[in-house]
């Protein structure tokens, strides 16, 4: 398979190496072939060629299978034409749609909570987000130097296209699907995200399907996150949802994601490029890592291809391993590890088997 590496900006310069060796490692083990194409992006793009998204950056991504973008560091570009903020461009161009979020604590890493395992999948391509709900212009204005009206944007086709992920997910899990939201006061808006759910529960009736109000359930991920397992929502309330969830379980450095779409899938981990911690080899490679292996898995069951699915099993295993021996952690898990001495140690552990 071919698999495109993005840096991105900061600590994406140290994760992003973390994670091929990982993922390279995985692939040998199990006989997967990648062909790694090495992509530039954001700064260090902007720095060589002129521009944070260069020309042909979206032809050479449609010519791979998936591809590993680092966190973007974009608060700090130069306000200029030439340097976008690229990733909702990617998400938009590819359309993915899907934004799967796993969280989960283990035993012997500082939690809030133990026994959480749940996975948040948020909208990625609709909703309040400015830059990305519509197709010209920007989903937010100004009219008046007083008055600012944001748009949101909530279709049935986005939200039953991100239900059916989350469904099948749930299918592949504990079979529990809750649809978080605010019908009551968005009556249009999250009413049409629910009833889209609701309709796609009639074709699933394996999975136990429920419904939450977005601030009940934000009150209940804090007290009892153990009674989730898939969870679905818009973007805005996904967007601060996963960053809630990530701070039960240790922190953005322990938060993974895919960006998911028909044709095409896009690991990136949830946090931003942390530029305070950046050049110092102490940022926890663990969310990137993680989203590699979830590209690993959602080619393999693409393509009907059980050894890139248990490539990414490997990682996890290693991962696992690796935290509960706790020798080879960054600081932000109580380690004094560094970013290249764990990547190392997982790769070890996944030749290990
Ligand atoms: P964005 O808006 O781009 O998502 P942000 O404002 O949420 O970015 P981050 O860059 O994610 O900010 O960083 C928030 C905090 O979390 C910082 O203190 C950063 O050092 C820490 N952090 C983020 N990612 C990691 C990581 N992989 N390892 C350790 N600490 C991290």
């Amino acid at each position: 398979m071919k698999i495109g590496i993005l840096n991105g900006d900061d600590i994406g310069h140290e994760i992003v190496p973390e994670t091929v060796k990982v993922m390279h490692a995985a692939a040998q083990a199990t006989g997967v072939r990648i062909d790694w194409e090495p992509i530039p992006i954001g700064r260090t793009a902007y720095d060589s060629l002129g521009t944070t998204m260069p020309a042909d950056t979206l032809q050479r991504l449609a010519a791979l299978d998936g591809w590993l973008l680092g966190p973007i560091g974009h608060m700090a570009y130069p306000k200029v034409p030439e340097a976008p903020n690229p990733h909702p461009i990617l998400r938009k161009h590819f359309d993915l749609y899907a934004n799967i979020r796993p969280v989960k604590s283990y035993p012997t890493l500082k939690s809030v909570h133990q026994g959480v395992d749940l996975v948040i999948v948020r909208e990625n391509n609709e909703g309040f987000q400015p830059d990305r709900n519509v197709v010209a212009g920007c989903g937010e204005f100004r009219p008046t130097h007083d008055v600012t009206i944001s748009v949101r944007v909530i279709t049935r086709a986005g939200s039953s296209k991100v239900a059916r992920a989350a469904f099948e997910l749930a299918r592949s899990r504990r079979r529990h699907l809750t649809a978080v939201h605010k019908d009551t006061v968005f009556k249009l808006g999250c009413g049409m995200f629910v009833e889209e759910c609701h309709k796609l529960a009639a074709e699933f009736p394996d999975v136990r399907f429920e419904e939450a109000i977005v601030d009940t359930f934000a009150m209940r991920l804090v007290m009892t996150p153990q009674r989730y397992d898939v969870v679905v929502t818009t973007n805005m309330f996904g967007d601060i949802l996963t960053d809630e969830a990530a701070g039960l379980v240790g922190g953005l450095g322990m938060a993974p994601g895919l960006c998911a779409g028909p044709t095409h899938a896009m690991a990136q981990a949830t946090h931003g490029s942390a530029p305070d911690i950046s050049g110092r080899n102490i940022a926890n490679p663990y969310a990137m890592i993680m989203s590699g292996s979830m590209l690993l898995d959602w080619l393999g069951r693409r393509n009907g291809d059980a050894a890139a699915v248990e490539a990414g099993a490997r990682i996890d295993r290693a991962v696992q391993r690796v935290i509960q021996q706790g020798e080879a952690l960054t600081p932000d898990l109580g380690g004094t590890g560094t970013t290249s001495g764990m990547g190392d140690a997982i790769a070890e552990e996944v030749r290990a088997g």
